[in-house]
């Protein structure tokens, strides 16, 4: 370094100044021989004798003034192998010029590093640094107070703890390298970031310092902090993604439990996004999802956590509430300043959020608990019809939700545990009462809540996204009991069918190769489908029928009467017969209601098909579908669904003997 460069050169200067000496061995025989020629000078006063001593006289003054170059004395001296001081002094000065320049080499080296060295004492006062020092603070701006001489001065003030820290270890640790990550403090107010390593070094009791070596890591530090965010963030919205939200609930809870504070958690969905995304493309879809994402953003605490959990839904979490009812005073003011704002940043398209809360200790005692049951609250908004806020807790207290909740667990679990019951209801000729089939329809038994009526498990099962399983199941079981009539009888099995499930994916070879596990034929399979069929893909939904009864299945209209909007389309449909909604047969006896009867029966001969009454409970309803000629006839009156060993007992066994004895 600079200091200790000067320092070496003052030494040479030093070391010129004692060129002139002779070692002391050398200036004793010098004595011995001028004491010599003293003694010879006083005896012989002889020419030869004066001009010796004179020579050898000046040979020594010479000698003695560092001009040993002309110095007989030095050479005969070095003829007998000695040593002048001055040639050591030689050797030792062109040592020490040859290291000054290998030093200062290096110092030049260094300089061209972007690193930077610096030596600090205890208290952090810079002692030396090199040019690298000055590139890596250009930027730094200090204040007139500041000391520019401590290195703490140009430390960022969040970051002057962790060094101050980091100096303490460096003395009072027994490792030899530390490393430090901090920030510099920038006039541009860009972030500086520089990777440090400090090390002691002791060059005397009194003189012990630090030095380090100092980089500027800003880009791949803030490259580094980019991957990572971009690990644990979403892409669109820059919102943390599940994996940082895991953490973020974690942390929350943890904080929750250690100071027995409440827990707020939200699960949001916005409405009708899909109609958005429909009508006008993905690209508004997503720059709705941004500004939604903002917007809610802006409401909520510095220490929320907003997150985007997937499409069109968003977790954010509450530490610290106050109150239970705070969850809902959040819930309500998203949906409120969203209203408003969407509107101020022109999205014509009606958004609504349905939200579903929980809190610890409340609701739950662990994150991925708290989640399920923001979720389940979350369903019940949906299931009372959007935009609205459902909170766990109050849910449960109030038992409606719970039951729901509870009730939809239960009937998930007797899906996966294969524990649906088929019963089945006959349907017979109007004409002469003869057994034509049966329609086999799904029960459900809960320990708890005993029997559970159709008219609640199904929406359910449709909500649950479980009516295609329900589906099968049913259609499995009934396919098994049914086969036991075999495959040469006449009779029919009417299986309802959902909409989802005849639309999805090939519905035709899927259920084509089903029955073949069974000694059934198709012509002896009935689906029974609903109108709102038509009201979906109508051309998807005819050419699917149309395969079906290429296939040898027959069909039927379910429920008919219930659903006008498609009956423009009802000639559109393939089905072979139309059962009459029972809401209509039972009003057969009043006026109006025999008219309506009446207007359906014809608009289904008018398009040739064939006519099934169901929810005949009475004689004379018998004999008024019998009048208007109405096919077949399905109700109580003749049996209530009943489970198949029954309908063995009492359909079947009669049906064959009526068969026998008839053609007998
Ligand atoms: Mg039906």
């Amino acid at each position: 370094m600079a200091c200790n460069s000067n320092r070496c050169v003052s030494s040479d200067s030093k070391n010129k100044r004692k060129l002139p000496y002779i070692e002391p061995s050398i200036r004793v025989i010098a004595g011995f021989f001028l004491s010599l020629i003293g003694v010879l000078l006083y005896f012989f006063n002889d020419l030869i004798l004066i001009l010796i001593g004179s020579l050898l006289f000046i040979s020594l003054n010479l000698f003695q003034s560092g001009l040993t170059h002309y110095c007989i004395m030095e050479k005969g001296l070095k003829l007998f192998g000695f040593r002048s001081e001055l040639d050591e002094i030689k050797d030792l000065s062109a040592k020490a010029e040859l290291s000054a320049s290998i030093q200062k080499n290096y110092i030049k080296t260094l300089n061209l590093l972007n690193e930077a060295i610096v030596e600090i004492s205890q208290d952090g006062t810079i002692l030396t640094a090199s040019d690298g020092w000055s590139k890596l603070i250009s930027h730094n701006t200090l204040d007139p107070q500041e000391n520019a001489n401590s290195i703490l001065s140009y430390i960022h003030e969040s970051d002057k703890s962790l060094v101050i820290d980091m100096f303490k270890k460096v003395f009072n640790s027994d490792e030899s390298v530390h490393r430090v990550r901090f920030r510099l403090k920038h006039s541009h107010k860009t972030e500086h970031w520089i990777g440090g390593k400090f090390m002691l070094e002791v060059l005397s009791d009194s003189d012990i310092r630090i030095r380090g070596v100092l980089r500027d890591i800003t880009d791949s530090y803030l490259q580094e902090k980019q991957i990572k965010h971009m690990a644990m963030h979403d892409a669109l919205t820059g919102l943390p993604n599940r994996i940082l939200l895991d953490e973020k609930m974690d942390l929350a809870l943890e904080g929750a439990k250690k100071n027995n504070s409440l827990l707020g958690l939200l699960f949001i969905d916005l409405d009708n996004f899909k109609q958005v995304n429909d009508i006008h493309g993905h690209k508004m879809g997503d720059h709705l999802l941004v500004s939604v994402s903002r917007i809610m953003q802006k409401r909520l605490r510095d220490h929320d956590t907003l997150a985007r959990w997937g499409g069109d839904e968003f977790v954010v979490v509450l530490p610290e509430l106050k109150h239970v009812s705070d969850v809902r005073r959040v819930a309500e003011s998203l949906m409120g300043i969203l209203e408003t704002e969407l509107v101020e940043e022109g999205f014509d398209a009606i958004v609504t959020l349905s939200i579903g809360g929980a809190t610890y200790p409340a609701d739950a005692n662990s994150t991925e608990t708290l989640l399920v049951q923001a979720d389940k609250a979350l369903y019940c908004a949906k299931d009372q019809g959007r935009n609205n806020v459902q909170i766990y807790t109050e849910l449960r207290e109030s038992n409606l939700g719970y039951y729901d909740f509870e009730m939809t667990n239960r009937f998930s679990q007797a899906i996966k545990d294969n524990r649906i019951q088929v019963y089945y209801q006959v349907i017979v000729s109007a004409k002469n009462k003869e057994t034509c089939g049966f329609e086999a329809l799904a029960r459900w038994h809960d320990d708890k809540y005993g029997w559970v009526s159709p008219g609640i498990f199904i929406p359910m099962a449709e909500n649950l996204g479980l009516i295609q399983d329900l589906g099968k199941q049913v259609l499995a079981k009934a396919l098994e009991d049914f086969s036991s009539v075999g495959g040469n009888s006449d009779l029919v099995l009417s299986v309802n069918i959902s909409n989802r499930q005849i639309m999805h994916g090939d519905f035709t070879g899927w259920i084509e190769n089903f029955i073949k596990n069974y000694d059934v034929r198709p012509e002896q399979i009935k689906l029974e489908i609903t109108e709102s069929l038509a009201q979906m893909d109508i051309k998807k939904a005819k050419a699917i029928l149309e395969s079906l009864r290429e296939t040898g299945f027959k069909l039927s209209l379910d429920d008919f009467g219930t659903g006008f909007s498609s009956l423009s389309n009802l000639h559109n449909l393939p089905v072979d017969e139309l059962k009459i909604d029972m809401s209509f047969v039972q009003r057969c006896e009043d006026a109006d209601g025999k008219i309506m009867l009446e207007t359906i029966v014809a608009m289904g001969h008018a398009l040739g098909l064939e006519l099934v009454a169901e929810g005949v409970d009475s004689p004379e309803c018998v004999t008024i579908m019998q009048n208007l000629g109405v096919a077949k006839l399905q109700g109580y009156y003749f049996s209530k669904p009943i489970p198949w060993g029954e309908v063995t007992e009492l359909f079947i066994s009669n049906h064959v003997v009526t068969r026998l004895s008839n053609k007998a």
